[in-house]
């Protein structure tokens, strides 16, 4: 792509880092701040900081929050014992939407993917061993996606805490291989909550 302005190329190349915006609509959305106001801008830049600047995440469970501890690690109303291990934080969006489960969530920030080079200490996994080693926890499950990723995932922290004593499970497949999550419908993905099987059950499928 040819441009005639540096500072329009800069713009495009920075908004086509984001993910599912390719070269057009990132050139797409910068032509249309061009027509706009400046002060609309302003305002875009300044949310997108501030949010960046402000937020924070949960220091249990790795959640987006406005506090220290997110409003479900605080909660007096959710079974501490039981903690749901989760890709992202849509992942407790999609399942909290359910209202089948009523533990507490663990948000990794991604999966194991040595193709995108992520590894085990990329993502919130020490965070959750301790817990396990701590003892308050007596039910992990995993509700990743069930891609190779997934998987991988999966029973590297398996691994990690096979020798602790805490029972593993993990969510019925009544979503479907490769399917991600957040794209299952409510009552399906609550379903598979409460039918979730062991995990070593899982392993021999
Ligand atoms: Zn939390």
């Amino acid at each position: 792509m040819e441009f005639s302005s540096k500072l329009l190329e800069q713009a495009v190349n920075e908004m086509s880092q984001l993910p599912g915006i390719g070269k057009r609509t990132a050139l797409r959305l910068v032509l249309h701040l061009l027509r706009q106001p400046k002060e609309q801008t302003l305002v875009l830049s300044n949310a997108l900081q501030h949010m960046r600047n402000e937020v924070k995440f949960c220091k249990s469970c790795h959640n987006i929050s406005d506090n220290e501890l997110c409003e479900i690690c605080s909660s007096h109303n959710r079974n501490t014992e039981i903690v749901c291990v989760v890709e992202d934080i849509r992942d407790v969006m999609a399942i909290e939407n359910t209202s089948s489960f009523k533990g507490l969530y663990h948000v990794l920030g991604g999966k194991i993917s040595p193709m995108d080079g992520i590894g085990p200490h990329d993502l919130n996994i020490d965070s959750l061993v301790k817990k396990v080693r701590e003892g308050t926890v007596k039910e992990l499950i995993f509700a990743l996606s069930s891609t190779m990723e997934g998987d991988t995932t999966n029973f590297y922290i398996f691994k990690q805490i096979q020798d602790y004593n805490v029972f593993t499970s993990t969510i019925a497949r009544g979503i479907s291989v490769g399917d991600e999550l957040e794209y299952a419908d409510e009552i399906t993905l609550g379903r598979s909550i409460v039918n979730r099987i062991p995990f070593e059950t899982s392993l021999k499928l």
